[in-house]
């Protein structure tokens, strides 16, 4: 029989995905690659103490454009957001065997950055509504060797940090933001990535703004900089040779140096941000409106002292409510052209790395709420990204009622799915 309900999914049909192609790279960059070019300079970089151990013009650039926009002493520019977090935790003075609190509900890349230190990653949970470390997890997890917190502001939002502040400062311990996903998200008036001792941001062609690949570094404390400086650029052969020798410890560094060409657009996009997230936020608060009709979805919680830059839009499937399996939901959705996805990412310590290592305990169970957000309740979409404006957000919604309105046939369709 052919289905009356026109849902794509249970007649075979997909329609096309309404995901423009985001990708806000213009003249201005095209511009300021020629530029490069034009200085014949692709890196200013030397793995010597001296002037170019700091990198080129366009390097030296950048840095100082996300000092002056987050209002941060240092910014130290790396190659990608994975090399700059593995020389924040070696600058925050980490080291072997020292453990270091995160989230599992992230990149990969925010708990190797620990492990390539020689340091031991601690999970703790996270919250339902923020997706970011819970607080009171935390707290269970310090022992006399934590040493850190790398706390990550997930999908563009904020983590709680009041508490993890007082936290922190209980037990002398550094913190350190993963910020990759959240350039310009703000807690009570603050950047996020200049509210621990050391943030890191992401410029991958993946995140709000991009040259490709790269990353950079902030912090306020003029030590953490250098360190990261020297992680950067081969610090072990450079340090006889810095004036401040003897003072510091000895850094194992590495090649983590951004090129000119990357970092000239770097520059570019920065300028851009601004807009560029008042755009992405007037669509998302739309979208979360109109969210609000359907009680099988708990849409973000946006905390009135937070802003927001929405990396992707989070929210929160009840299948009880409306009795279909997310992963059938996310199928019809899908097949109706809309982007979006289920899960997010495994708890990090449900990887092969973590579960095997025999020294350490990472067992199924020790993050419920990650665990529950992964296997059972988060969906995300992108529709909201611009150039989508109201039409693609109100056509989201139709199909989302439409599916709503044909849950029936739906369950029908697992059912005989698992016959
Ligand atoms: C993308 C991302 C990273 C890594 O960024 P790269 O610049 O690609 O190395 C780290 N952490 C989080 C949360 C990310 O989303």
């Amino acid at each position: 029989m052919r289905c009356m309900n026109g849902l794509a999914l249970l007649e075979g049909r997909q329609e096309p995905i309404r995901e423009k192609q985001y990708y806000h790279i213009g003249k201005e960059e095209k511009a300021a690659v020629l530029r490069v070019m034009e200085s014949k300079s692709l890196s200013g970089f030397l793995g010597r103490a001296g002037e170019r151990f700091l990198g080129g013009e366009y390097v030296r650039r950048v840095e100082d454009d996300f000092e002056m926009y987050f209002g941060v002493k240092h910014a130290v520019a790396f190659n990608s957001a994975t090399t700059a977090l593995q020389a924040a935790v070696a600058a925050v003075g980490v080291g072997p065997g020292d453990e270091v609190i995160t989230s599992p509900f992230t990149m990969s890349a925010t708990a190797s950055c620990i492990l390539l230190n020689n340091a031991i990653p601690v999970f703790a949970d996270i919250e339902p509504d923020t997706y970011c470390l819970d607080p009171k997890s935390i707290a269970e997890r310090i022992t006399a060797r934590t040493k850190a917190i790398l706390v990550v502001n997930l999908f563009g939002g904020p983590a709680n940090f009041e508490p993890i502040l007082d936290i922190a400062r209980r037990y002398n311990l550094r913190i350190i933001e993963d910020n990759a996903q959240s350039p310009g998200a703000k807690y009570r008036g603050r950047y996020t990535g200049t509210i621990g001792d050391i943030g890191v941001f992401s410029l991958n062609v993946h995140k709000i703004i991009h040259c490709g690949e790269g990353g950079i570094l902030l912090t306020g404390n003029k030590e953490y900089a250098f360190r990261a400086q020297l992680v950067r650029n081969h610090g072990e052969a450079v340090i006889d040779d810095l004036e401040n020798q003897g003072i510091w410890e000895p850094v194992v560094g590495s090649n983590y140096r951004l090129g000119e060409l990357p970092a000239a657009i770097a520059a570019e996009q920065l300028k851009k941000l601004r807009n560029l997230l008042e755009s992405r936020i007037k669509n998302v608060h739309y979208v979360q409106e109109r969210m609000k009709e359907f009680q099988w979805i708990i849409p973000y919680d946006e905390k009135p002292h937070t802003k927001n830059v929405y990396y992707v839009y989070p929210f929160r499937f009840l299948s009880e409510r409306i009795g279909i399996t997310r992963s059938t939901f996310v199928k019809a959705i899908t097949a109706e052209g809309f982007p979006v996805q289920e899960g997010y990412q495994k708890p990090l310590y449900l990887f092969p790395l973590y579960q095997r290592k025999q020294s350490m305990h990472y067992a199924k169970g020790m993050c419920p709420v990650a665990e529950r957000m992964y296997e059972n309740e988060l969906v995300f979409t992108t529709i909201f990204q611009p150039p989508n404006g109201s039409s693609e957000i109100d056509a989201f919604i139709k199909g989302l009622k439409k599916i709503e309105d044909n849950s029936d046939a739906l369950r029908r369709y697992e059912e005989s799915k698992k016959g």
